[in-house]
């Protein structure tokens, strides 16, 4: 379960390194289906051996190659489907702390972060640095949590046992700004963009990759390490297993390239039976997992994100009106009247989306977690259908998202729909209360550029506009774009002198913040000038 390009051409980069010291021709290693470039491979990985990339470097080429991806519009952040995934990677991190497969150092150093790809190709890869990447696809033809789980357990584990920089290391002579370019080069050509292919280095790399991948060792320790992890963690083992059919039978019956990773990367008779020799005893691993309303409208609003087309997106009111929907399970009714929602939403007939979401707020009332969702799912069609207007008269501010009960920080997802209700509707308390949210979710997530976005909009909207060119410089930063960022707080600078001719003591606190971050942000240029 990775993505077959990336393993491919770290592999494939690997030849290139190593085809004046090793005699194994890269045909030689296609026959064995395995891949032995790596000499550690069947152990467990010795940290700090002085033979791998340093956690360090590892962080610094994922920064870089994340870098790229935050400006292809095919990674982006939708808070619902983030906070969702977040609730399944979030029990994994700490699972994998509490078995000691995390180490502190990596914890520390690395990312841990997930983006998500609005590809529909049925696809998860581990990133150098503690980065994953999560199609949307992926996402789509998961059945339960627990299956998703499995996925980004394995994926976790790649990345805590170290096999992304074995990979890259052993006799490596190349550059992180190569390894950076090949594995964007790999990315793109994955989604059909042929002009991937020319970032791609050596012809002997390229016909030798077809075949290559991350060594069977690594596979089976992922396998392991990462079922320890999924059901530490709290998750029903029972979905590793039913993930593991689902992607066997796509095998057999798929071959038009949805499925990428398994044209290179079988799943072995050995890793299946592997798998299900660690259900416990009684287990019914025979019976396919039952989704739960919730997981049915997040698949849902991952299979509409993936696919916009006209076409699809009338199959899914076709599917509401059908006269089968009516004796469709609970889930899979709530799940196509959530698609359906955004699907009218976005065919621009706001009248049927709104009757839509009823519809499904009704079915879902006895599942509080799904109503909220439901609930949220309104709002946001709210806002679409007002998009533009100076305010929206539909929207009862904050009552409609309907307080958060849960314990500690509300939901990020929550919290933008709260800022986007309130820049909506713009009074002076309602703008506050946003701010203030905002201003707690960058103090403990520097990096979250998205609620520097919504916090920037929201200054500009209470008159602050120093704060908010500011904002507008930490997304950039957030997203390592420090020459944008740098433009942002020149911007502040210039505004602050034309405007210092009124003192104002609260503007000279923003002026002289603005000031330091200018000089770090310079910094943080030249380092990154420095590190090609
Ligand atoms: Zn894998």
């Amino acid at each position: 379960m990775a993505l077959p390009h990336i393993e491919k051409a770290l592999n494939a980069l690997f030849i290139i390194a190593s085809a004046w010291t090793l005699p194994v021709s890269a045909q030689a290693q296609q026959t064995g289906g395995t891949p032995v470039p790596v000499a550690t491979a069947t152990a467990l990985p010795l940290l700090g051996d002085g033979s791998e990339m340093s956690s360090n470097e590892e962080r610094r080429l994922g920064d870089r190659i994340v870098r790229e991806l935050y400006r292809d519009p095919d990674y982006f952040d939708d808070p619902v489907l983030t906070d969702y995934v977040q609730d399944i990677w979030q029990p994994l991190l700490a699972a994998a702390r509490l078995r000691g497969d995390l180490s502190t150092e990596l914890d520390e150093r690395f990312a841990w972060q997930i983006l998500l790809g609005r590809d529909r190709s049925v696809n998860a890869f581990a990133l150098p640095g503690g980065y994953l990447g999560l199609n949307l696809g992926l996402l789509a033809v998961v059945t339960s949590r627990d299956e998703l789980a499995s996925v980004l357990g394995h994926e976790l584990s790649h990345v805590t046992q170290r096999h992304i920089s074995r990979l890259m290391t052993k006799n490596s002579q190349q550059t992180p700004w190569l390894i950076g370019a090949m594995i964007l080069g790999a990315l793109a050509a994955s989604k059909g963009n042929s002009s991937g292919e020319a970032l791609m280095v050596g012809g002997q790399a390229l016909s030798a990759q077809s075949q290559l991948n991350f060594s069977r060792d690594m596979e089976r320790e992922a396998d392991r390490i990462g079922f320890g992890v999924m059901t530490q963690a709290g998750f029903e083992a029972t979905g590793f297993v039913s993930m593991f059919d689902k992607l066997q039978q796509a095998a057999r019956h798929n071959d038009s390239g949805a499925y990428p990773y398994l044209r290179s990367h079988p799943l072995t008779t050995e890793r299946i039976a592997d798998m299900h020799s660690r259900l416990p005893l009684g287990s019914t691993h025979g019976t396919a997992p039952v989704p739960t309303v919730l997981h049915a409208m997040m698949v849902a609003r991952a299979r509409v994100l993936a696919n916009s087309g006209v076409d699809t997106l009338r199959t899914w009111q076709a599917q509401v009106n059908d006269a089968a929907f009516s004796a469709l399970a609970p889930a899979a009714q709530a799940g196509l009247l959530y698609g359906a929602t955004l699907a009218a939403s976005r065919l621009r007939d706001p009248a049927l989306s709104q009757r839509n979401v009823q519809r499904l707020q009704g079915l879902v009332a006895s599942d509080a977690a799904a109503l909220t969702q439901a609930r949220w799912l309104g709002v946001e069609m709210l806002l679409a259908a007002n998009q533009g207007k100076p305010t929206n008269p539909g929207l009862t501010p904050l009552a409609a998202l309907s307080p958060w009960a849960g314990v500690g920080k509300q939901p990020r997802a929550r919290l933008f729909l709260q800022t986007q209700v309130a820049l909506q509707n713009p009074d002076a308390a309602t703008l506050e209360t946003a701010a203030q949210g905002l201003q707690d979710r960058v103090a403990s997530h520097a990096q979250d550029a998205a609620a520097w976005h919504w916090l920037a909009r929201v200054y500009a909207a209470q008159n602050q506009p120093l704060r908010a060119l500011r904002a507008q410089a930490e997304e950039r930063v957030a997203q390592f774009d420090y020459t944008g960022a740098l433009d942002r707080l020149r911007a502040a600078q210039e505004q602050h002198h034309d405007r210092s001719t009124k003192p104002d003591n609260a503007e000279h606190i923003d002026a002289s913040i603005i000031d330091t971050r200018r000089r770090q942000v310079e910094a943080l240029l030249k380092e990154q000038a420095l590190d090609r």
